[in-house]
Parts: C-alpha cells; sequence; structure tokens
C-alpha cells in the first residue's frame, strides 16, 4: 500500500541481549529524516523473563510437536509479558526515538485494534517426551492488522513502534511472537521490506558457524531453510515466509548487534530472502 506513493519499509528489533538499541534507533532516525517511511515492531522475550524471574513467575516454554518453542503465557505471565514488553521497552523505545527528535507512537497491537488474534485454545505440548494439551494459555495467531490505523500514523509523520500483543475476540491481550506480527504488519502494508534484527548476522547453515551466514535464499527454498533454523530462528523463517506470501518484496535477517544496523541491512547484509 502507498502513502502518497511512498514505500514502507518494517523494522523487528530483536529482544536478545546484544541487540544494540540506539544504535537501530539512531539509524532509524537518519533513515527516517531522509523521507523514508518506518515501522517499527520489537521483541521483549529476555525483559519478560527477567521481570517473570523477580516476580517469582520464572518463564515457561512450550515445544510443540513440530518443534516450535512459545513462550507458555498463564493470566500471570500475561500480565508480566505487558508489564515488560508494553510498560517498559515501547515506552523506552518511543521516549529514546522522541529524544532524537523522531514523532514516535508507542503502542501495541490491543491499541486502536490494532491487530486481531484468535487465542490458542488448545495448544500441544511435548514434556518428557508426552503430548500434553494446555488450555489456560493467552497467546494468539494474527488474523488481521487495523491497516487504516497505521497509513493514518504514517500520513501524519508518526513513526509506529509496535509491541507484539494483539487483542482476542474476546477483548483479552494476547502474546503473540514478534517476528510473526512484524511480518503480518509489512504483508498488511505490502511494506517493500521487512527487515528482521536479531543478535547473530543471518540465518546460519551451520548454526552457530557465523562463518555459514547464508546470504541469499530464494522462496522457493525457504524450507531447506527452516532446517537449518533451530530454536527460535525458526520463527523468523516462518515469519519470512508468511512476509513474501502476503506480497512483501524482500526479508533480510540482518545483524542487531552492529552501527547502521537498517543501513546494512537495506543494503543487502545478512541473510536476504526474497
Ligand atoms: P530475537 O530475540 O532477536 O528475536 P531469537 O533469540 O528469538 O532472536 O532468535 C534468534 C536466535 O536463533 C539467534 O540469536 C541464534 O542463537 C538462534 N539460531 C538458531 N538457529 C540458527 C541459525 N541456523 N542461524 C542463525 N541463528 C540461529
Amino acid at each position: 500500500m502507498s502513502i502518497q506513493n511512498q514505500s514502507v519499509i518494517v523494522v523487528k528489533l530483536g529482544g536478545t541481549e546484544g541487540v544494540d538499541f540506539s544504535a537501530i534507533c539512531s539509524d532509524a532516525v537518519d533513515i527516517i529524516k531522509g523521507g523514508q517511511k518506518l515501522v517499527l515492531v520489537h521483541g521483549g522475550s529476555a525483559e519478560a523473563n527477567a521481570l517473570g524471574e523477580a516476580l517469582g513467575s520464572p518463564p515457561k516454554f512450550i515445544i510443540s510437536p513440530s518443534g516450535f518453542s512459545s513462550r507458555y503465557t498463564d493470566r500471570k505471565t500475561l500480565e508480566i509479558f505487558c508489564m515488560a514488553v508494553n510498560g517498559k521497552i515501547n515506552t523506552l523505545l518511543t521516549a529514546q526515538l522522541q529524544r532524537m527528535g523522531v514523532n514516535a507512537f508507542g503502542m501495541s497491537g490491543v491499541d486502536g485494534q490494532l491487530l486481531w488474534a484468535s487465542r490458542k485454545e488448545a495448544i500441544q505440548s511435548i514434556e518428557n517426551g508426552k503430548r500434553k494439551i494446555i488450555r489456560d494459555d493467552f497467546s494468539g495467531k494474527i488474523e488481521r492488522v487495523n491497516t487504516d490505523l497505521l497509513l493514518t500514523l504514517l500520513e501524519n509523520n508518526y513513526v509506529p513502534v509496535v509491541a507484539p500483543i494483539a487483542l482476542s475476540p474476546e477483548g483479552d491481550p494476547l502474546n503473540v511472537d514478534a517476528d510473526r506480527a512484524a511480518a503480518m504488519i509489512a504483508a498488511a502494508l505490502q511494506a517493500d521490506m521487512l527487515i528482521l534484527l536479531t543478535a547473530v548476522p543471518g540465518l546460519m547453515s551451520k548454526y552457530p558457524d557465523e562463518t555459514s551466514v547464508i546470504a541469499y535464499i530464494a522462496q522457493a527454498k525457504l524450507q531447506q531453510a527452516m532446517e537449518a533454523a533451530q530454536g527460535r530462528m525458526k520463527k523468523k523463517v516462518l515469519g519470512a515466509e508468511e512476509a513474501l506470501q502476503g506480497g512483501v518484496k524482500r526479508v533480510v535477517i540482518g545483524d542487531g548487534r552492529v552501527e547502521k544496523p537498517i543501513s546494512k541491512a537495506l543494503a543487502g547484509k545478512g541473510t536476504v530472502i526474497e
């Protein structure tokens, strides 16, 4: 979708330690001041884990039968997730951008019904080799993005900064995966590019050997890439696939620990998927 014929780029900031939010923000500011429209989406798993530990609710993870890992989000964990991700990270990131002279607009997917998600009512998990059904989980799968809201903000020169929390049909906040939220937002905006910044230089064929970063993957070869990805990297590959299927032209998995990380990804550093 174009805003007065302008392209949009969606950048997802990783939540893993080592990702340099200041470097990402100052690069984002230069790019925005150069006239490029950006939407930022962030994670926050490390902060949510730390806050959970501090509040006596350490994080628990669910491994699905197909090998995907996700946070087990009971009601208390959901509240901790909202505090860490929306309360802290979103506010600090928005304030940092404001300090640098950009009119950032912090929000979660609950605000203005930005992200609608269906609640995963019964989640299968594998525990000690046994299949278990979990029914009290507040995590969701994004079904709809309020594109008009994002376009209104972008047209008025606000920079949306989105926390990965969506709204359920029952009106509950839901924990959603930030990479896939960024992918859905990029697809809704028909973004030129989705950049997933994380604490590694790209998708590695022989993880954790950093010399094995794959420079380019054609969309048709993504299934092979999925086999190289372990743990949460699988979600990024899945997000990349969803974004491309949704009409995004290019996805880059890039290093979020370096100077000018967005500019480098724009220049094709990292793993380019298209
Ligand atoms: P973020 O918090 O930035 O979203 P995650 O920690 O969820 O990032 O996922 C990225 C991590 O996945 C990397 O830091 C790396 O440790 C791990 N990983 C697993 N397999 C691979 C792979 N094949 N290539 C690169 N990283 C991988």
